[in-house]
């Protein structure tokens, strides 16, 4: 990717999203992209933003707390000098995982959690909801290889979890998300993909997660094209948008523990 700007990786991003969703016969089905943060600086974020697009996600916590503010604060900035057009806002999805004390803190701020993996945590969103106008939407993590340094709910646990979480009132449980091993071929996500998608679509059947279940996130940087082609219709791009220089003092803000 040397010597590309943020726009042309976007840009190329975007379109081999179409691509696949012609080669898997899905055109008429949206696929969104959620650009993740966790390598971009400001400047490239704005960028987006000044090309329209609206679905950010972000897996740090501390990271989190920081870039959400600025790129309201940018987006107000905008506003008022008549810039706006038609973005007047970012939606947040949060797609790490998360610790259940730091839970509450994100709440009222995204729109999306992806990374549901256990009972406590559900709890947890649900005690820290009670108030809130409309439910919190989560999507439940699976671990569809039960690879042990991966977060996510064993595949043959998940459909027990979206039950008890569907008798929570202030969550709804939107679909699935999953990560695949890192491969150096992205061919050989595909049976986990493919694994992945048929449980989902079995939970669809089944009814478990009522109308509403309909979100399957996966797919990154390295594998989003396969991904699209077993039914993703969220995919969660970082590096291949942003390029992968990481922000060096949110990671080590992480590793101290904040
Ligand atoms: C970092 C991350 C991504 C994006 O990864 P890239 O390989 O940079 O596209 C997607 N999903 C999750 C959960 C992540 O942590």
């Amino acid at each position: 990717m040397d010597g590309e700007t943020t726009r042309q990786r976007y840009e190329s991003v975007c379109k081999r999203i179409d691509d696949a969703r012609a080669r898997a016969g899905r055109e008429n089905e949206p696929v969104h992209l959620v650009a993740v943060t966790k390598y971009a600086a400001m400047d490239q974020v704005r960028e987006l933003i000044e090309l329209g697009h609206v679905d950010f996600g972000e897996g740090r916590v501390q990271h989190f707390l920081k870039i959400a503010p600025q790129v309201q604060e940018y987006l107000d900035r905008r506003q008022v000098i008549g810039e706006g057009g038609e973005v007047t806002q970012a939606r947040w999805h949060f797609i790490g995982h998360l610790q259940r004390n730091k839970a509450r803190k994100l709440l009222s701020q995204v729109r999306l959690i992806h990374s549901v993996d256990s009972l406590r945590l559900a709890e947890e969103i649900q005690a820290g909801s009670e108030n809130a106008e409309s439910p919190v939407e989560v999507l439940v993590q699976i671990n569809p290889s039960d690879d042990r340094g991966r977060h996510g709910i064993a595949p043959a646990a998940v459909r027990h979890l979206i039950e008890q979480i569907e008798t929570m009132i202030t969550i709804r449980v939107r679909g699935l998300m999953a990560m695949a091993p890192k491969v150096d071929d992205p061919e050989d996500a595909r049976p986990v993909f493919q694994r992945v998608q048929e449980l989902f679509q079995e939970i669809r059947r089944s009814g478990v997660g009522g109308e509403h279940f309909d979100i399957l996130s996966m797919g990154m940087s390295n594998d989003f094209e396969v991904a699209i082609e077993c039914g993703a219709n969220i995919v969660r791009v970082g590096s291949a948008i942003f390029g992968d220089t990481e922000v060096a003092e949110s990671t080590a803000a992480e590793k101290a523990g904040a």
